[in-house]
């Protein structure tokens, strides 16, 4: 008999879809199954319009059956079949959908949710099989059609016979080659696996015999020495566990079902600290299941870590980790997203660039963000828990991109505060600033000990004013990032404006540093490009030294940048700030006005090295530092 032709340009495709759309060959029997579903479904969804047909829900299914000795695997339905007709349309034709006529049929009538709009899903069959043949009989016909194909070169289609409506896909194996072991697919241990991976939450039972290992029934005349018997049978299994558990409703699933689910499919050990649900009916139709871990994954902050959720299509996973999905400040959301808006043949390529995928993204970015104020607000404890395992990532998510994400994110950080030691959002800080404190305060140290300890600190905690303590390295970048925060600024406490001065004060300092301008000049002189500048200090109190910077470089992006070791060394400019009240300054001054510039000069590197100590600068010469100190003591 003459083999037919597949339409125009469908030996190119086919050829170009084989080797291309799937990279991983295993998902051929992802694509059988669908359709095997679909057909169920297909009959299913007539049977309700059309009382002639009886369809017994509780039958439908689909068999796997693997044959070693004629190296078939065949999928097998009892869903709608196909005409000889349907046939030669359906699967004659690549890239022509009988699922998308059948959804645009029924779309009409508002129903069927039926996957699946690109029609080359059959096809992928031809990864793993030499030959597919496909044995159908339609609801409502009583003669069956074989449909039987080599691959690229045409196909047949004969009258044959079948028993009951539904349909065989026979896929005889190809020989295993050195890159390709495809005796795999016909190992009921792999086809498990596989149905597991890729079909678990298809709606119809998957039946399989699989070999079952358990102990024989103790017999009833068993003496005491009885020993335990192991028996082999072979017996039909549902393989798939049917109902996804996001598509049940939250109220009818316990937190220990959501919390088994977790730690299975994510492999994590403990328990998420948070489960969020979420689902819409829009423009895309989709339900999420996403959790939050308790923990920093170990290789969260490396290279390794890849984010990203699991993407199905009505219960189909598409999908392992779709990136697109979380927005890089939520890395660390765990979960699962099923839209029936997505075809299961789409292409990582084609992924990418869906407008749904952007549209659920932006919706699970709010739900998360919201869900995460929820617990700030609700469960504090728990929120630091979050916030212990993750704040790091939002905050580097604030820098991240030129602040874009900073509006989104503000209200969910946290910063330690002087008050009490304990962890503020900025909005409780505003809330709780004091009268006439018109700033948010910070200082940067590497503890919050050693923050609340620097001199500079001293005048703002004694009006009172709250301070929050950078003790992070990305902490500054974030508050350069953030800007004013609920319409008040940001303040260091190193700044010279960080208290408002009456012009009395004013006036007073402009005196000071008149009349110091002589031992200014001179630290200046001594210290050469050491500093950047020597100055009267307005910040210090009772201290009599401290290091500032000015421009937009601090101190602790210097600490930070020198870190990187990028080989471009980045220098804040160091102010030396003295304390015109302080003894040392009161000795400085007297040593120079009695002529011994020697011991000037050793003072000023005492005074300079003292500051470089308290901000956390490292020393150039330390034994000279001992040195000079030493020497005093003599
Ligand atoms: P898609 O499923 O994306 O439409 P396929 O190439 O997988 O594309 O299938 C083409 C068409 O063949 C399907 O739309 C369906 O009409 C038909 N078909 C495939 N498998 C079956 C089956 N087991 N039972 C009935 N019809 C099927």
């Amino acid at each position: 008999m003459a083999k037919k032709q597949f339409k125009a340009e469908s030996k190119r495709l086919m050829d170009l879809m084989i080797n291309s759309i799937y990279t991983h060959k295993e998902i051929f029997l992802r694509e059988i199954i669908s359709n095997a579903s679909d057909a169920i479904d297909k009959l299913a969804y007539l049977s309700l319009t059309d009382d002639s047909i009886q369809v017994k829900s509780s039958d439908l299914k689909i068999t796997v059956v693997p044959d070693k000795e004629k190296r078939t695997l065949t999928v097998s339905d009892n869903g709608i079949g196909m005409t000889e007709e349907e046939l030669e349309k359906n699967l004659g034709t690549i890239a022509r959908s009988g699922s998308l006529q059948f959804k645009q049929e029924m779309e009409k009538d508002n129903a069927a949710d039926i996957i699946g709009q690109f029609g080359v899903g059959f096809y992928s069959a031809f990864m793993v099989s030499d030959q597919v043949t496909v044995i159908t009989r339609r609801q409502g016909e009583d003669s069956a059609h074989c449909w039987q194909s080599e691959g690229a070169d045409g196909y047949t289609i004969t009258p044959c016979q079948r028993s009951e409506v539904g349909t065989d896909v026979i896929m005889h194996i190809k020989e295993d080659t050195e890159e390709e072991q495809y005796s795999q697919y016909l190992d009921t241990d792999h086809l498990r696996e596989l149905i597991k991976k890729y079909s678990d939450y298809i709606r119809h039972p998957i039946r399989m015999t699989v070999e079952e290992h358990r102990m024989k029934e103790k017999p009833a005349d068993a003496g005491d020495d009885y020993k335990p018997e192991w028996e082999t049978v072979e017996e039909e299994q549902t393989i798939n566990s049917m109902v996804p558990l996001w598509q049940r409703p939250r109220s009818k699933v316990t937190q220990e079902e959501y919390d088994r689910f977790y730690e299975d499919k994510f492999m994590d050990w403990q328990a998420p600290l948070a489960t969020i649900t979420t689902s819409s009916e829009g423009t895309v139709t989709f339900k999420a299941l996403l959790f939050i871990p308790a923990a920093t994954p170990y290789d969260f902050y490396t290279r390794e870590y890849e984010k990203g959720l699991q993407l199905y299509s009505s219960g189909v996973l598409i999908m392992d980790k779709c990136a697109d999905l979380l927005p890089d400040c939520f890395r660390f959301v765990k979960g699962v997203v099923d839209s029936p808006d997505f075809s299961l043949n789409i292409s990582r390529e084609m992924l990418q660039h869906t407008r749904q995928l952007k549209i659920i993204a932006t919706a699970l970015e709010k739900k998360i963000k919201n869900e995460l104020l929820k617990l700030l607000k609700d469960d504090r404890e728990k929120y630091e828990k979050f916030w212990s395992a993750f704040g790091r990532q939002l905050k580097y998510s604030v820098v991240d991109q030129y602040g874009a994400k900073k509006d989104l994110l503000k209200d969910l950080l946290l910063f330690q505060s002087s008050r009490e030691n304990k962890l503020v959002t900025l909005k409780e800080y505003v809330e709780r600033m004091a009268e006439g404190q018109e700033y948010i305060y910070y200082v940067s140290a590497e503890t919050a000990d050693q923050a609340s300890k620097l001199p500079q600190v001293e005048r703002i905690a004694d009006k009172g004013y709250e301070i929050l303590y950078l003790t992070e390295e990305v902490d500054e970048f974030v508050i350069q990032a953030l800007g004013d925060v609920e319409e008040k600024k940001l303040k260091s406490v190193s700044d010279p404006d960080a208290l408002p001065e009456t012009e009395e004060e004013k006036a007073q300092q402009e005196q000071q540093e008149e009349q110091a301008k002589p031992v200014l000049d001179f630290v200046k002189e001594t210290l050469g490009d050491k500093i950047f500048a020597a100055r009267v200090s307005k910040i210090l109190k009772s201290a009599p030294v401290c290091m500032t910077a000015d421009g937009p470089m601090t101190l602790e992006m210097e600490k930070y940048f020198s870190k990187l070791d990028n080989g471009m060394p980045m220098k804040a400019q160091r102010v030396l700030e003295l304390n015109a009240q302080s003894a040392p300054y009161a000795a400085l001054k007297a040593a120079l006005d009695g002529g011994d510039k020697d011991k000037a000069a050793k003072y000023v590197q005492i005074l300079y090295h003292q500051a470089l100590l308290i901000a956390g600068l490292p020393i150039d010469d330390p034994s000279a530092y001992t040195d000079l100190v030493c020497s005093l003591m003599n």
